[in-house]
């Protein structure tokens, strides 16, 4: 019953605010209110209010605010409408919500991109910390996409998956949204047991919104949660819907369970390293003669220990992308200790990959075939 009623209050509260900041973007109405007040109470109006030709200087101030605020609110709608910075109107476009690694001083979100297809927000991969408001940012919602890939369990890429969940309430998706991550180990969940673990109901920690993995009829749609059990050097077909085709592969990451993906889409091929270092050659198989190659540039070479058993350096990914025939690499998952040191990690790729190499940041929109 309070479940009920936080979930009841939170969704009239949520709703309202949504849907103002839905019609209110920050370039619009508010800038021009912003004008309207400095204009009007403390200064002669300008000559801008006095062209409304009102009786008074204030009716004038007031006349030509709200005639400001209706060109600001037209001028909104029809931004809103066009979207001229939206990514992928057209075929298929890759954009990186997420170009950073876990730290926060980096001043990116943490790992996540969007494979945008004829305008339309499709493939999700990863949502670390930050990245939700990178999805609003680049105007995707929930409702259309057909899938999310979870690489593996870290925070920074997993931490914004409830943000996600709970922004999509106030949308109208009723149907299933299937979700793949890795199998569990000792020291990892299952894909299953994490998203029971958040929204379970009665034992997740956001049970409140049990809603979206519960087979009682909510209104929501479900969440449907898939463990990927791959064996050895395993690449599996493991969604073949609406024209799109995931194909999956374990890679290294010390010892957390993690999985590479290529995504196959309106005749594109787009390969997802995830963190790796590298090692069982895997992600070489998975990415063979893709249009793109995400990899994560989280160390540079001579990396030793912790680093090199969870990372790949600039020369193992510039082979990998060789040896797979990969036409373009883009460089995510950014870090304190490879930022500032480009020239040096192209260097390192430019000595065996000679295609086009590319270092991502947030909400950067890479046309892909
Ligand atoms: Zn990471």
């Amino acid at each position: 019953m309070i479940d009920a009623v936080t979930d009841a209050l939170d969704g009239r509260v949520g709703a309202s605010a949504s849907s103002s900041v839905r019609d209110s973007p920050r370039s619009g109405p508010e800038s021009v209110g912003n004008s309207c007040v400095r204009d009007s109470p403390r200064r002669k109006p300008t000559s801008s209010c006095d062209a409304t030709g009102a009786r008074s200087s204030q009716q004038a101030s007031i006349a030509g605010c709200a005639l400001l605020l209706a060109i600001g609110a037209a001028h909104a709608a029809s931004a809103r409408a066009e979207q001229p910075n939206r990514c992928g109107t057209q075929g298929v476009a890759l954009q990186v919500l997420g170009s950073g690694g876990p730290e926060l001083q980096d001043q990116r979100a943490s790992s996540s991109y969007l494979i945008w297809f004829n305008g339309k927000p499709t493939v999700l991969v990863d949502a670390g910390g930050g990245s939700a408001l990178r999805f609003g940012q680049s105007g995707a919602s929930v409702t259309p996409l057909a899938v999310i890939l979870l690489t593996h369990l870290h925070v920074d890429h997993t931490a914004d998956l409830p943000a996600l969940v709970k922004s999509s309430f106030f949308e109208s998706r009723t149907e299933r949204l299937p979700l793949y991550g890795p199998a569990g180990n000792d020291d990892f969940p299952a894909t299953t047991q994490f998203v029971k673990a958040l929204f379970g109901a009665r034992t997740g920690t956001y049970r409140y919104l049990a809603g979206f993995v519960s087979a009682a009829p909510s209104g929501a749609y479900r969440l449907d949660a898939h463990d990927l059990k791959l064996d050895g050097h395993e690449v599996r077909r493991i969604f073949d819907t609406h024209g799109i085709r995931v194909f999956a592969t374990s890679v290294v990451h010390g010892g957390v369970p993690a999985v590479a993906y290529r995504v196959e889409i309106g005749g594109a091929r787009i390969a997802f390293s995830g963190d790796t270092n590298g090692d069982n050659g895997n992600l070489d198989r998975l990415a063979r003669d893709v249009d793109v190659l995400l990899a994560h540039n989280a160390v540079l070479d001579g990396a030793t220990g912790v680093e090199r058993a969870l990372h790949m350096p600039p020369s193992v990914i510039g082979r990998i992308a060789r040896d797979a025939g990969v036409k373009k690499l883009i460089l995510s998952h950014r870090m304190l200790r490879t930022l500032g040191h480009e020239a040096e990690t192209e260097a390192a790729i430019r000595k065996v990959f000679a295609g086009p190499v590319v270092f991502a940041d947030d909400l950067d929109c890479f046309p892909v075939g």
